[in-house]
C-alpha cells in the first residue's frame, strides 16, 4: 500500500497513477505531423535509457502510486531490447498497455501476452494504402491493416487512432466508423495538435464539433449513440446503433480534457513531462545515475503542473509558435 504522501496528487487536487515511457525516440516510418524526412538527429546511446534504468524508474513510479503503464515512442518496437522491456514490465502491479504503428506488432503477439498486456493502440491515418504511404512516407499499409486484424483476432483489445487533418485524410473520418459497425475495433480520432517543427496551423485541424456534424450527416442523428466515458478517460465515446466497435474523439484542442488528467511522461533520455505541452522537464535519468533519491524531483514536478495545458489556458495561447514551438515533436515525447 502506498503512504498518501507518496501518491502523486498535484495542486489542482489530480491524482497521477497514469505513466507513459518512450522507449525511443526512432521511427521505422516519418509520419509527416510528427517526424521530418531526414528522421531525428541522433545521439549518444549513453543519453538514454537502458532496460535496467527504465524498470528501475518505473517502479519507483509504482510505488508512488502509478497503476497504468504505456510504452510510446518513437516506435516503440523497434528498440532491440523491447521484448524484455515489455516483459519487465509486466513483471509490475500494474495494467500495462501500449502504443505502436503496428508495423512489427506480429512479432509481440507472445510477449505481450505473457506480460499480461491486453491492450494496444495502433496508428492508422488512412484506409488508403496510397494515401497511407504518402502521410507516413513509408510503405507498410498492408502490414499495419493485417497485424491490427491479427492482434484483435488474438483477443486483443485495439484502439485505432487517427490524426485528423482536413484536406489529408478529414474526408475518410466517417469510414472509419463505418468500419466499426462489423468490427470490434475501438476508433479514436485526434486532433492534430502543434509540435515544435510540425509547422501546425489549425486551418489544417478539424475540431470535435465538425467531425460530429459529418457523422450526423451520414448515419444521423439517431444512427450512432453516445457512451459513458470512464474517469480519466480523454476521449468521448460513441457506437454506431448495433456496431461492434466503437469510435471517440480526442479534442485536446478545441475541448482539452485537463481537469481530470492523470498522465505523466517519461521521455526515452528520461527525462520526466508533467503534460504533453511542457517545455520544462525534470532530468530523472542523471539523478538516478548519481545514486540520488529521485521521489523528491518526480513529486516537485507534479506539483508543478499547470491547470491546462502547460500554461496555455485559451486556444489562442496554443496557437501561438511563441509558445507551442519551444515544446519538443511528439516523437521525440513519446506521445
Ligand atoms: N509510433 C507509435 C504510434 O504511431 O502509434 C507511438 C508514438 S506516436 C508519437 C503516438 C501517437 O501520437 C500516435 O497516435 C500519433 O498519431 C500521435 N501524434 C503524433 N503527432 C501528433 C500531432 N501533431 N497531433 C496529434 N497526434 C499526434
Ligand atoms: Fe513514428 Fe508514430 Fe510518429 Fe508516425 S506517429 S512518425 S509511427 S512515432
Amino acid at each position: 500500500m502506498n503512504s498518501p504522501s507518496a501518491i502523486l496528487i498535484d495542486r489542482f487536487g489530480r491524482k497521477h497513477d497514469y505513466l507513459r515511457i518512450s522507449l525511443t525516440e526512432r521511427c521505422n516510418l516519418r509520419c509527416f505531423y510528427c517526424m521530418p524526412e531526414e528522421g531525428i538527429a541522433l545521439r549518444p546511446r549513453e543519453d538514454f535509457m537502458r532496460t535496467e534504468e527504465i524498470l528501475s524508474l518505473a517502479g519507483t513510479f509504482v510505488e508512488m502510486g502509478v497503476r497504468k503503464i504505456r510504452p510510446t515512442g518513437g516506435e516503440p518496437l523497434i528498440r532491440k531490447d523491447a521484448a524484455e522491456v515489455i516483459t519487465g514490465l509486466g513483471r509490475l502491479p500494474i495494467e500495462l498497455a501500449i502504443t505502436t504503428n503496428g508495423v512489427l506488432a506480429d512479432r509481440f503477439i507472445d510477449v505481450f501476452r505473457q506480460a499480461g498486456l491486453r491492450s494496444v493502440n495502433v496508428s492508422l491515418d488512412s484506409l488508403r494504402p496510397q494515401r497511407m504511404a504518402a502521410i507516413s512516407r513509408r510503405d507498410y499499409f498492408d502490414r499495419i491493416m493485417a497485424n491490427i486484424m491479427l492482434m484483435k483476432d488474438s483477443g486483443f483489445h485495439v484502439k485505432v487512432n487517427m490524426v485528423v487533418m482536413r484536406g489529408t485524410n478529414d474526408d475518410e473520418v466517417t469510414d472509419f466508423i463505418e468500419w466499426t459497425r462489423h468490427e470490434t475495433l475501438h476508433v479514436r480520432f485526434i486532433e492534430f495538435m502543434p509540435f515544435d517543427g510540425n509547422r501546425w496551423d489549425w486551418d489544417k485541424g478539424v475540431g470535435l464539433d465538425e467531425m460530429l456534424l459529418r457523422t450526423v450527416e451520414r448515419f444521423g442523428a439517431t444512427g450512432f449513440e453516445r457512451l459513458t466515458d470512464s474517469p480519466n478517460d480523454t476521449a468521448r465515446n460513441f457506437r454506431l446503433k448495433g456496431g461492434k466497435g466503437t469510435f471517440a474523439i480526442i479534442s485536446s484542442v478545441t475541448n482539452p480534457f485537463c481537469d481530470t488528467c492523470n498522465r505523466i511522461r517519461l521521455t526515452a533520455d528520461g527525462k520526466l513531462k508533467n503534460c504533453l505541452f511542457s517545455n520544462s522537464e525534470t532530468d530523472l535519468l542523471t539523478a538516478l545515475r548519481r545514486g540520488e533519491d529521485i521521489r523528491p524531483l518526480i513529486r516537485a514536478s507534479v506539483l508543478d503542473k499547470k491547470a491546462v495545458r502547460a500554461g496555455m489556458n485559451s486556444f489562442e495561447e496554443l496557437s501561438d509558435p511563441a509558445l507551442h514551438g519551444v515544446n519538443r515533436s511528439m516523437v521525440s515525447i513519446g506521445g
